[in-house]
Parts: structure tokens; sequence; C-alpha cells
């Protein structure tokens, strides 16, 4: 079995530094500092547990350029987005420190008793297994919550960001979180059964693939554990006929190439009514044509290598299976390595791969349909649940459909995006649970029914 983890820089295949695993006899001392620490953790005020997330917050600031090279490097991610992940990091340490304290109070509950109410009390130390995608916040988005609930917690990053994993238990330290409250394990696939197994681990939480979350999911049901799953998308992209293209353009292609289209919440099906399809077309290649592929370091890149070269290997497989299958490319379908040109494919139907599984990189299949219905029959036609969105100038009719989208999430005339003031999840085999706001701070703790008669 491998002991070592090594990650390379995606855009140019150095290697950037070798990792040791963490021994079993390490593993097991995490496991008893993380255990003590929840002991005493959890009695700190919550007035102090927020109060550390404006230090965390300080120095994430004080840090975004050190942190955001070390993304860039790790994952090819184009250095301006980066940056922007670490601001938006930034923002949730705000959010929870300005409301942790309120959607943690007790809350009373009228009843025959004398005094009766909901204790939110934290659970234990909370296992999370997160992917590369957003290397910062997927970890933050869990963590920031967790901890501030009065969880401990312990994190397996994915292996290709060790680097970045290393450095976020780092910046808890820094910030003044007491020792074990956040702790990095450098461990295999084989080792989080017994971590899950473990009686001071009370939950796991997943952000990853729909293999990663069926296999944890498995472990956590088997020990009794419970589990909340952010797995992948198939984001449907409905464009009618009445859409404002000259205002939402740019929003329509962010939500596919942002992140070089590896996110799990980008626009992945883009459905389009007849009237309006060829010049959405026009407008798509035009605005795939002023991308800036470069180094990511660079200041003036857009869109950069995927993470990893077998990533390129499946988008390639998804792309030939649907050109077999009747597309046109447009633009794009150059390969090199990691590198996978940004494409946009027409004549797009349901019997092809870019329609039935998520595509994880800069492709862009478009699919023409009459009207709304058959648009919505397409967009809900698939395994995955994570977001739906819809561009058009009749809002009436559009908000009327929300019951009918199955999702975690519609957004009607901007792309799906994460907001630490609303609930983040998904149906389907896009997982179950949620993260951020009052949900996610929620998920990790016990309700108690606490009743007391004087
Ligand atoms: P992945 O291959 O599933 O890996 C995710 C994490 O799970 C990594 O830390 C990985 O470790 C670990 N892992 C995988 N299989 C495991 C197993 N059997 N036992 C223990 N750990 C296991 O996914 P990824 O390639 O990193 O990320 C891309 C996927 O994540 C996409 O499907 C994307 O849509 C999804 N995603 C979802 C959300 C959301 O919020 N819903 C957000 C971001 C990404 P190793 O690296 O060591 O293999």
């Amino acid at each position: 079995m491998k002991n070592k983890i090594q990650t390379t820089n995606p855009y140019n295949n150095k290697v950037l530094e070798e990792y040791n695993l963490h021994s079993e006899k390490e593993v097991a001392n995490c496991l008893e500092i993380a255990t003590n620490c929840f002991n005493t953790w959890k009695h700190t005020a919550i007035s102090k547990r927020t109060l550390l997330l404006n230090t965390l917050g300080d120095i994430l600031n004080e840090n975004k350029e050190k942190y955001s090279r070390l993304m860039t490097l790790e994952i090819g991610k184009p250095i301006t987005q980066s940056r922007a992940e670490i601001e938006k990091c930034i923002s949730l340490c705000d959010f929870y420190e300005a409301n942790a304290e309120e959607f943690l109070a007790d809350e009373m509950i009228e009843t025959e008793a004398e005094e009766s109410f909901i204790s939110y009390d934290p659970l234990g130390t909370i296992l999370a297994v997160m992917p590369w995608n957003y290397p910062f916040w997927q970890v933050l988005r869990f963590a920031i919550p967790t901890l501030t609930a009065g969880n401990t917690a312990l994190l397996k990053h994915a292996s290709n960001v060790t680097g970045c994993a290393i450095a976020i238990q780092e910046l808890f330290e820094k910030a003044g979180y007491p020792k074990g409250c956040f702790q990095t394990l450098l461990v295999n696939h084989e080792t989080i059964e017994s971590v899950i197994a473990h009686e001071s681990v009370k939950a796991v939480s997943l952000t990853g693939s729909e293999k990663a979350g069926k296999s944890i999911a498995q472990t956590a049901g088997k020990y009794l554990k419970k589990c909340v799953l952010e797995l992948g998308g198939n984001n449907a992209c409905i464009i009618l006929d009445d859409a404002d293209l000259d205002k939402y353009m740019d929003t329509i292609v962010n939500a596919r190439m942002q992140n070089s289209g590896q996110s799990c919440i980008a626009a992945k099906r883009f459905i389009v009514t007849e009237g309006i399809h060829n010049d959405f077309v026009k407008r798509f290649k035009s605005k795939i044509e002023a991308l800036h592929y470069d180094n990511p370091i660079n200041e003036a890149t857009t869109i950069a290598t995927l993470a990893r070269e077998d990533l390129a290997d499946d988008l390639q497989r998804q792309v030939d299976d649907a050109i077999s299958k009747g597309a046109e490319v447009i633009i794009g379908n150059t390969r090199n390595k990691s590198y996978f040109e940004a494409t946009l494919l027409t004549n797009a139907n349901q019997e092809m791969a870019v329609f039935k599984e998520e595509t994880f990189g800069p492709v862009a299949p478009i699919f023409k349909v009459r009207n709304l219905d058959e648009a919505l029959e397409l967009a809900g036609n698939s395994k995955f649940g994570l977001g739906t969105m819809l561009f058009s100038e009749d809002i009436e009719t559009a908000s009327k459909k929300v019951i009918d989208i199955n999702d975690g999430a519609f957004f009607i005339n901007e792309l799906v995006k994460s907001d630490p003031r609303l609930p983040f999840g998904g149906t389907k085999t896009s997982g179950y649970g949620r993260e951020l706001s009052q949900e996610g701070i929620r998920e990790f703790i016990n309700t108690k029914t606490v009743y007391i008669n004087k």
C-alpha cells in the first residue's frame, strides 16, 4: 500500500511536494486529541467561539496571496479566481460571526411544563471528506459552522490538495482555536472506515462524487453515523425565447466556465428554445473566443488546465460520444494532457453521455426544445438534483414553476451559486443534508428537548 502522497502542478506537470501518510498510531493520536478537545470546547461560550471567526477572517485576509497561490499551483485555478475563493471564505466567517449565536440559542416552547425548550448541542468529532475543486471554500463551508456549534473536526482532503489541507489546519491553529479542534489527517481510503467507526466520530460530511458518496454512506450506515452528502450535479440552464441575452450572457457563460468548468453547480446542460437558439449559439461562441487560456498564475488568465489529466480523459470520452451520436462542434475540442479547450456542442440529445453524466470541465452541450414545458421535462430528466437555472423576462410564469423543480435550488436570471445566507444542498444522487445558513449550522447538532417541572 502506498504511504506517500505527491502533489503536482497540472499546468506544467512538475511535482510540488511529497508527503508521508499518517501512521495508524498518528491517526489514533489525532482521534484522542480531538476527543479531549471536544470535552472543553463544547463548554466554551458561543460568544468566544464567534470571536475566533473574526481572527480567522483576518488571517485569511493577511495570507490571501499565499493561500491563493497554493490553490493555483495545486489545481491550476486561475489566480484571480483563487483570490475570489479566499474572499468568499472571509464572508463566511463574517456571516457566522454575526449570526451563529442566534442560530444556536435555546428555543423556548410553551407546554404544560414550567419550562420547556430546545437546546442545540454539539455532537462530538465530525469527519469531513472533501474534494479538490474549491480547496479552501469546501472545507471552510463545513468547518466554520461545525466548529462554531461546538464540535471538533477531522479533515481528509483530496490527495491532490494536500498543501491546502495542511495550510487550513495551520490557519485554525494561528487563529487561536484549541489544539485538536481542527486536524488534517493524511490518510488513504482504506483508513477512512476505521476513522468513521471510532466512537468519538459522531458524523461524516462528504463533498465529492456519487461513487465516493455511495462508499462513505455505506460505511456511515454500517456504524450508524449521521451523514451529509454534497455530491455531483448536472444542472440544467434553460434559456427561453424572451431571455435578455444582452444582460445575462456573461452570467450564463460564467455558469459553465468558472473554475475551468470544474464546479458541482455549474450549468452543464443548456436547454434552449428554438426562437433564440441560433442567436444564443453565436453569442456563446464569441464569449468562448474571448476566454484567455494561459498559465493560471498569470493575472489575465480566465481559463486554465483541468486539475488532473484523467479529468481531461473523461471529458474527451464524453465529447467523442456526443460527436458519434450527432453533436456538432461549434468551437473547441482540442486536448493536450490536462488541457481541454472550452467546447461548444450543438444538436445534443438525451442519448449522449453529456446529457446523462456530469461533465466536469469546460464543455457546453446545447439541447434545442420547442417551449417551456419541453424544457422543464428535459431539465428534470436527470438522476442529479443540485439546481436548475432559468433565463426569461416572464418572471411571473417562471416563478410558478418552483414546485415543479425537484432540485435543491432554482435560480431565475442568475447562475446557481452558494451564499452563506442561503441553504445549499441537493436531492436525488446529488446527495442529502444542507450546508450554510441556519440549516447548515444545525446539521451536526443534537436537537435536545429539555423539559423542567419545578
Ligand atoms: P471524489 O473523487 O469523489 O473525491 C472526493 C473526496 O473523497 C476526496 O477527498 C477523495 O480522496 C475522497 N474519496 C473518494 N472515494 C473515497 C472512498 N471510497 N473512501 C474514502 N474517501 C474517498 O471527487 P473529486 O474528484 O475530488 O471532486 C469532484 C466531485 O465532487 C464532482 O462530482 C463534483 O460535482 C463534486 N462536488 C460536489 C459539491 C457539492 O457541494 N455538491 C461541491 C464540490 C464538488 P482522494 O483524493 O484521496 O481520492
